[in-house]
């Protein structure tokens, strides 16, 4: 009896392993479709799955404490808004050649309304200078539900949820960089303006760590700036990043940022011809 088992367990074992090589194909067709359906799904698509991986995101304990406890303990003015409270994601044309990038939400504007540079007045200042740009329908921005279309930009942000003082950790930068690189990916994007320091070196780290720059330092943050870059990346035009330090002293006027939108629509329009 015991030989007779025996004897049947190799043929058994051929057997599970033929299950297994068969499964394992299935699943491995199953997920190569997914991701071929994903590749060539329009880029509207392709964003909203995105969105929705990003709004889930709890990777990172300390901004997901701090963004829910703001969203819970509000701020007296905005004491009657339900507070948005989660991760940011990006907002606008989803055929955009310009790809504004910025900092973070801040903690009673994006992660309160939901929308990036939405409810504070550097998203105030940031669509007025894209309306009168061309950017933007309208000069306002006030909530998700507020009527603002882009065209041709799309807002996205260096890190999702709003950081303590503004000042995300390093840690914090590294974990949230996948989807900015995703929206790169998607958008392959002609131009892209990096408001502030901070949002240049982000946007520069990750060329950089692809090995398609060398490094930042031939890049320097200068208002105003703009660089070409090597092959067939997105040109970089640089401003002051639109927050109330900047605006409210004077380093950054409307002029100043409607200036850089306005070289930007300029370039844009010498592809097009
Ligand atoms: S900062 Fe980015 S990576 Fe971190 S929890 Fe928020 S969405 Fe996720």
């Amino acid at each position: 009896m015991q030989a007779q088992r025996c004897a049947q367990f190799p043929a058994q074992a051929g057997k599970i392993a033929s299950i297994m090589l068969v499964c394992a194909l299935v699943l491995c067709q199953f997920f190569r479709a997914r991701y071929m359906a994903q590749k060539t799904a329009p880029p509207s698509t392709r964003l909203r799955v995105l969105d929705e991986t990003i709004v889930a995101c709890r990777k990172c304990p300390r901004l997901v404490r701090y963004r829910e406890n703001v969203a819970r303990t509000k701020r007296r003015a905005y004491r009657d808004c339900e507070y948005w409270g989660k991760p940011v994601p990006g907002f606008g044309d989803p055929r955009a050649e310009l790809l504004i990038v910025g900092l973070a939400p801040a903690a009673h504007g994006g992660n309160r309304t939901g929308r990036a540079f939405t409810g504070d007045r550097s998203g105030d200042f940031l669509y007025a200078a894209l309306h009168r740009a061309g950017f933007a329908n309208q000069p306002m921005s006030a909530s998700r539900d507020d009527g603002l279309v882009l065209r041709n930009a799309y807002v996205g942000i260096a890190v999702r949820c709003a950081p303590p003082a503004n000042k995300p950790l390093p840690s914090e930068v590294h974990n949230c960089r996948p989807y900015l690189e995703t929206e790169l990916d998607i958008l392959r994007p002609k131009a892209v303006l990096a408001l502030g320091g901070f949002a240049l070196r982000a946007y520069l780290q990750i060329l950089k760590d692809k090995k398609l720059i060398l490094n930042q330092a031939q890049y320097p943050f200068r208002h105003g700036a703009d660089y070409m870059l090597p092959g067939d990346l997105p040109r970089v035009f640089v401003s002051y990043h639109p927050s109330q330090q900047n605006t409210f002293t004077g380093r950054l006027t409307s002029t100043m940022l409607v200036g850089v939108l306005a070289e930007i629509g300029n370039y844009l329009r010498t592809l097009a011809v």
